[in-house]
């Protein structure tokens, strides 16, 4: 089953929204293969940042994504990755569709709420540098029959 990357950012520890988020994802039926938190440092940021590392804004961003630790979380499902990217909605809070969870949850261009994968190639990357093999793990919840149909997974 498809795997992506997301991040719980600062902004959503400094605001209490950790337990609006896991809901917003464990009601959408995803699986949670791993979860943990990590302090983030400039060497891996810029790793994860890297199309940006060139932007004016990036000193600021790498300050924002180091004001707190993150909840780093693996998830899983069918078609995750492009699932989980229209529910986390376009960059700027501001601009994001109601419903979505920077849209529902952030007025902000950078203090955003979130993080997600944006290609099945890119998740695969993300994982590998947030996550080591053993703390992303392959289990089958009970209730996986109830979220798909049978020929859908
Ligand atoms: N960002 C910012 N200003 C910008 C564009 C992006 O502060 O003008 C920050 C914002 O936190 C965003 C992150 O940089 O989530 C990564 O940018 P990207 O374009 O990859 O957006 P995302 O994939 O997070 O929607
Ligand atoms: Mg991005």
């Amino acid at each position: 089953m498809e795997k992506t990357l997301v991040l719980l950012k600062p902004s959503c520890i400094e605001r209490n929204l950790i337990g609006e988020v896991i809901g917003r994802i464990e009601r959408k039926g995803l699986i949670i293969r791993g979860m943990k938190m990590i302090q983030l440092d400039e060497k891996i940021l810029r790793e994860h940042y890297a199309h940006l590392v060139d932007k004016p804004f990036f000193p600021a961003l790498c300050a924002s994504m180091m004001a707190t630790p993150v909840v780093a979380m693996c998830l899983a499902g069918v078609d995750v990755v492009r699932v989980f990217r229209e529910m986390t909605g376009a960059t700027n809070g501001r601009k994001a569709a109601p419903g979505t969870i920077r849209g529902d949850l952030s007025m902000s261009g950078s203090l955003n709420i979130i993080h997600a994968s944006d290609t099945p190639e890119n998740a695969e990357i993300e994982i590998a540098r947030f996550f080591r093999p053993e703390e992303v793990f392959d289990y089958t919840p009970a209730n996986l029959k109830a979220v798909y149909e049978h020929d859908e997974i």
